[in-house]
């Protein structure tokens, strides 16, 4: 199989992927990189039509396109559109609005707003089999209503959507939207190894789990922002804070509904912060199995 290519900028992108069919045997070439596969019934024998778009499976005899089985399927917008809208949404640090997409790469906004959703679930984080080491902070994460940004105990009542947050120090975060802060030590239980050292704000929800996890508690209404030692949850509250800068920032509103795909969007890009800007795109597509129909979203939540 053919080297994938490599991008450093939008201009070598375009460059590189010229035409719809170069963007199409991009695409093939990381599909199906384990060689070829009919995406209805897993066949490996499938034959190519001379136009570059359609193949056949030898097995059950359906033509199909690359796109299918894909969370392209059933979109009418060039694999060169969305190959540029990974770029874009895999680079920008902050991420982008989708009335940006759609001027940039010239598509409605609603187009816009769908692809950037499409992508997102594609961004879905499915490392979850693997458990957090070391030192892992734990902390949760408020979104919406005014006050969104003020510390826990200077809240009102507004009705916010909630998260817990586990940031692996050196490593990953796990982000995983909750209906109540009582479900959170079900979510460390499950996401974060035994041997781990646990860091969390003094919150009687989590004083459980020291029965299983050496857990260190750090005091912030006391002013105690850690203990001069690595006592402390700095690194997540900074990914909290890196969150609502995109989200307040960047979206300026994200509803209830729609906020875990965006949280996978932000958490995809933080996981992968170590990665050359270069290889995210051929990255991004090894993963966009899965269909997410506008039916599916607009039900979401
Ligand atoms: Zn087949």
């Amino acid at each position: 199989m053919a080297k994938t290519k490599e991008f450093s900028s939008l201009y070598e992108l375009f460059e590189a992927i010229p035409d719809e069919r170069a963007a199409i045997a991009y695409f093939r070439a990381i599909r199906w990189a384990n060689g070829e596969f009919c995406p209805y019934c897993g066949h490996d024998k499938v034959y190519g039509f001379s136009n570059g778009k359609t193949w056949k499976c030898a097995q059950c005899r359906q033509r199909f396109s690359i796109r299918v089985g894909t969370v392209f399927e059933d979109s009418k917008i060039p694999l060169r559109k969305w190959i540029a809208a990974i770029w874009m949404i895999t680079t920008h640090s902050k991420g982008i609005a989708s009335t940006t997409l759609a001027h940039d790469i010239d598509v409605q906004q609603k187009t816009a707003w769908f692809m950037m959703h499409r992508l997102r679930h594609a961004a879905r984080t499915r490392s979850f089999n693997r458990k957090l080491r070391g030192t892992v902070e734990v902390d949760e994460g408020y979104f919406g209503g005014k006050d969104s940004n003020k510390h826990r105990a200077k809240r009102g009542k507004t009705k916010k959507s909630l998260a817990v947050g586990m940031l692996e120090r050196e490593g990953e975060v796990r982000v995983v939207p909750i209906k109540s802060t009582s479900a959170m030590p079900y979510h460390v239980l499950t996401h974060v190894s035994k041997d781990a050292r646990l860091m969390s704000d003094e919150a009687p929800v989590l004083t459980m789990l020291g029965e299983t996890f050496d857990h260190t508690t750090v005091n912030h209404s006391r002013g105690q922002y850690g203990d001069g030692g690595d006592g402390h949850t700095n690194s997540i509250e900074g990914f909290w804070a890196l969150v609502k800068r995109q989200i307040y920032g960047i979206h300026h509103w994200v509803s209830a509904k729609h906020l875990e795909r965006y949280l996978e969007e932000i958490t995809w890009r933080y996981n992968r912060r170590d990665v050359k800007e270069r290889f995210r795109v051929a990255e991004f597509l090894t993963r966009v199995d899965g269909r997410l129909t506008y039916r599916d979203l607009i039900a979401a939540g």
